[in-house]
């Protein structure tokens, strides 16, 4: 039994060590993504629920990497909060979405706000106002239609400072969408002190509707929310007829999911534009 017991511990620790080698190998290919640009921005279309236009997109990365193929951010994005890679490559990401706008802008298509997602440690970066406002500036981008996407832990993780990041974006024209609404631990009289202005109904409340009749009621909670403090309300997640039907009787703004459809690069968004509005 003894022998077994010592076989299996040294089994496992060898299985630790290609665990920690893996990690180590991945989080040096991720430095060197940045320098090689293997980062890709995607962009899922969102449609205007009143309208059927495509009024917005969100901007999700992808890592093409010559090892590993596609990877999705679930796989990476934890890995660059924690080495602290997520600021310059959040930055890349801001960057690269709003020069993607003023290519679309130019072009002639209708102008459509961009929602980038922002990890905590880039909220919290001391110049990301300034970086912002710089970049929008020199593309002479419309500040309003870039939405930043946050997630509620990260306004509540320090109150004040989000608060002043907030009135900062607020004053300079820039959105704030609350990404995954109702999913965090926060109350909702935060929404009193932070000036947001779109609420992001989570795909989770979205998957099982209208079936689920909690779920019915949280959907149609967070819509009538945002209705009445003139706030705009996204739904993500939506795949199918029953979820749109449901979701647009409520009065949801604008539509996201795979029924529309999938996140795609930059030059399949120009396509779906001109098959849309040729509809
Ligand atoms: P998220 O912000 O909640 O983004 C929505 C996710 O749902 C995306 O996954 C999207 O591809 C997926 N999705 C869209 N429509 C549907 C649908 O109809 N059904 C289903 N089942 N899924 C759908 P993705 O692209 O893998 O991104 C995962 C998460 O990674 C994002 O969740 C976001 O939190 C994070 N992320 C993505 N891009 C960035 C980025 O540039 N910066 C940061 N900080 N985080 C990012
Ligand atoms: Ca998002
Ligand atoms: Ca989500």
């Amino acid at each position: 039994a003894k022998k077994h017991g010592r076989n299996n511990y040294q089994y496992y620790t060898a299985d630790m060590n290609a665990a920690a080698y893996e990690r180590l190998m991945l989080e040096t290919n991720l430095r060197r993504a940045l320098e090689r640009e293997e980062f890709r921005l995607y962009y899922q279309p969102q449609i205007d629920v009143q309208s059927g236009a495509v009024t917005g997109v969100e901007a999700l990365i992808r890592w093409q990497s010559p090892e590993l193929g596609l990877v999705s951010p679930g796989e990476f994005i934890p890995l660059l909060e924690e080495t602290g890679l997520i600021v310059p490559v959040g930055e890349w990401v801001i960057e690269t979405a709003c020069r993607q706008m003023k290519e679309w802008l130019d072009a002639g298509y209708p102008s459509m706000t961009m929602a980038v997602n922002l990890s905590a440690r880039q909220f919290h970066q001391v110049d990301l106002v300034e970086r912002i406002a710089q970049i929008l500036q020199e593309l002479n981008l419309p500040p309003e239609l870039l939405e930043l996407e946050l997630t509620e832990s990260m306004v509540m993780e320090s109150v004040d400072s989000a608060v002043e990041i907030l009135h900062k974006l607020k004053r300079m024209g820039v959105k704030v969408a609350i990404d995954d609404f109702g999913t965090g631990v926060s109350s909702l009289g935060y929404l009193k002190h932070f000036p947001v202005d779109t609420l992001k109904i989570s795909h989770d409340f979205v998957l099982n509707l209208p079936r689920d009749s909690v779920d019915a009621s949280i959907a149609s909670a967070v819509i009538n929310l945002a209705r009445n403090m003139q706030l705009s309300s996204v739904a993500e997640g939506v795949e199918n007829a029953e979820q749109m039907d449901f979701l647009s009787g409520q009065d949801c703004e604008r539509l996201q999911g795979y029924l529309f459809s999938r996140p795609v690069p930059a030059e399949k968004i120009a396509e779906l534009l001109g098959t849309w509005q040729a509809m």
